[in-house]
Formats: structure tokens, sequence, C-alpha cells
């Protein structure tokens, strides 16, 4: 039993290592692609984020392995596959309300992690990177890539979600983790401009808060920032 719980573990560690290096990778070549000079002078910077996003990987990787061990062989999570296990209205439901409770969470530990004590300890690796490549995605403390590493696994032991939608949660997690950070905007300005954009948070947004650190705390939505007037709005540098 031991054996298994270890291999899924590893298992999930080198899935979660690979995605950050396919999708990190991606984004960051698409970045040379649009701004050729984007990473000049950054070769070693780039150097730490990855070191930092792959120790990261082991992180989120052991929980998520556990309880995919956990789930397979006892039940555990309240993962389903049967769409038919819910109403189909629930489904975009539970992916609207994974996206909130992590961005709140996240907003929240984001703001403890900007005091300076643990700042000093563990935040500051993040924005150790200036400015933010692709490939700071998961450049984080392992204090800070801990309490991001237990949110999604926490949620599936109680709030149902189907496999797919769940999926889905990655992905958007994965993509906009590193969108967030390249240093340009990838989603139309028409969009991120819009009365739809002031409650998003994309490229433009997190920018600032990489420029300035005391505002812009959000993941996903502004809500929370904007309730806590901690929204500085957009960088004009993205
Ligand atoms: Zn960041
Ligand atoms: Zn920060």
């Amino acid at each position: 039993m031991a054996l298994a719980i270890l291999l899924s573990a590893l298992a999930m560690t080198v899935i979660v290592a690979l995605r950050y290096a396919a999708s990190s990778g991606f984004f960051a070549w698409l970045t040379l692609r649009r701004h050729p000079d984007a990473h000049r002078g950054l070769s070693r910077q780039i150097g730490r984020e990855i070191r930092w996003s792959l120790a990261s990987a082991a992180i989120y990787g052991i929980p998520a392995g556990v309880l995919a061990w956990g789930w397979r062989t006892h039940g555990w999570t309240q993962i389903y596959t049967d769409w038919h296990a819910y109403p189909l209205w629930y489904a975009p439901v539970s992916l609207l309300v994974y996206l909130f409770a992590h961005d709140s969470w996240f907003y929240w530990t984001h703001r403890l992690l900007h005091r300076p004590r643990w700042f000093r300890l563990a935040h500051g690796v993040h924005h150790a990177s200036r400015p933010p490549t692709a490939w700071a995605a998961m450049s984080f403390h392992p204090i800070e890539a801990l309490s991001g590493a237990v949110v999604i696994p926490a949620l599936t032991l109680l709030v149902p979600i189907h496999v797919a939608i769940l999926g889905a949660v990655l992905a958007i997690m994965t993509v906009m983790g590193v969108t967030n950070h390249m240093g340009w905007e990838i989603f139309p300005r028409a969009l991120v401009h819009s009365r739809v954009g002031k409650w998003l948070i994309t490229a433009s947004h997190h920018q600032l808060h990489h420029e300035e650190y005391r505002c812009n705390y959000g993941l996903y939505f502004r809500l929370w920032d904007h309730l806590c007037g901690t929204d500085r709005g957009l960088s004009p540098n993205a």
C-alpha cells in the first residue's frame, strides 16, 4: 500500500512538472516570437524560476497523488465521473465555485505573504523575478507552494465536481498562472478594458502587482481587490 501511495505521488509530481514545462515552455516561446528581446539578460533569473518551479511541482504533486490514490482505492473525494450524478446545471456552477474558492484563498494568503515577515521568509522568492517571465508561473518558496498545493485537493474532499470540470479548473489555473507572468497581454483589449474585464485578472493586472507590490493581490477575479480597496487597475507596461 505504501508503495502504491508513493508511486501515485511520484507519478503526479512528474505530471505537474511536465505540465509546467509544456505550458511555460510554450508561452515563453510565444513571448520570444512576439518580443525577441523580452528575455535578454534574464537567463540567470529564468534558471532560478525553473528550479523553484520544479521544487513546487513536487509540493503540488504529492498531496494530489495521495488523494488520487485514495479516490481510486477508497472512494475519497467528491469527484464523480457520471454526468448524471448531479443535474447538468451543476457542472458550470461547480466550475465557478472552485475558481471563486481558490481565488478567495489566494487573495487572503497572498495579502498575508506580503506582511514583512512572511515576505522575507517566503514570498520574496516569487518577487525576485523582475520582471517575471512565463517560467515564473510556479516560482514559489516551498511555504507558499504548500499553501497553494492544498487548495484544490481540499476542495475535492468537500465540493462535488465532475472529473472533466476538475480538468478544466486545472487547465484554467495553469494557463492563467503562466500568461499572467509573461509580461504582455494575450487577451484582446476589447475584453480586458470591457465591463467584464473590470472583474477579471489577466497579465495587465498581475503585472502591476509585480511592479508596485502592495496592490492587485487576486488570482482570477478582481472582486476581493475591489471590495478591499487594493485594486489599482492595469499596468501600462503589459
Ligand atoms: Zn506573480
Ligand atoms: Zn505578491
